[in-house]
């Protein structure tokens, strides 16, 4: 039996077209793979912040600028924790300011663009809403459209890990824009 655990709380007949696919070589991965050929190039924690900064001051220009952003290998592929959102509140002066972190998981430093917007998206609403309720499905969702076929697609894609399948989008340097390469 394939470890479908990252995809709890999916429909059944989902859960048997994974399993489906999991059972013929290549068959969950090449789904992937049609549907997001190219991994983003954002690898250094320099080309993560200003991507945070991008999405945060697009959509939630009043929550103030993030601290610091990295891709932390520490974080678990275990889904709750592929981000982690920090908050510590430290005094100055007599003031409280709070102070916003993000983590990512080094599992988004090689994966497509949506990967990693789906994954900022989520932890940026986390400082609009603690919890994941209603509300705070609805902000990721107005921040990304595809909020949920993404989350689903990055479920699918731990499902490929957890059954022993390699890294996707590690095929360096291919996943380079164009505008960065050398000449
Ligand atoms: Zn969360």
């Amino acid at each position: 039996m394939p470890d479908l655990s990252a995809l709890s709380g999916y429909p059944p007949e989902l859960l048997r077209q994974v399993e489906s696919l999991l059972s013929q070589p290549d068959g969950l991965s090449s789904r992937l793979l049609d549907r997001y050929p190219h991994a983003h190039g954002l690898r250094s924690d320099r080309q993560l912040y200003d991507f945070v900064e991008q999405v945060r001051a697009r959509h939630l220009r009043s929550a103030g600028r993030i601290a610091k952003v990295v891709y932390d290998s520490k974080v678990q592929l275990a889904y709750q924790a592929l981000g982690l959102h920090v908050r510590s509140t430290k005094v100055h002066g007599a003031q409280l300011k709070a102070r916003h972190d993000i983590r990512i998981a080094a599992l988004f430093r090689d994966a497509p663009l949506p990967f990693l917007s789906m994954i900022v998206v989520h932890e940026l609403a986390h400082l609009r809403h603690p919890d994941h309720d209603r509300a705070f499905y609805q902000l990721c969702a107005h921040m990304e459209p595809d909020y949920h076929q993404i989350e689903l697609d990055v479920r699918l894609y731990l499902t490929h890990l957890a059954a022993g399948g390699g890294p996707l989008w590690r095929a360096w340097p291919e996943g380079v824009p164009a505008s960065s390469k050398a000449d």
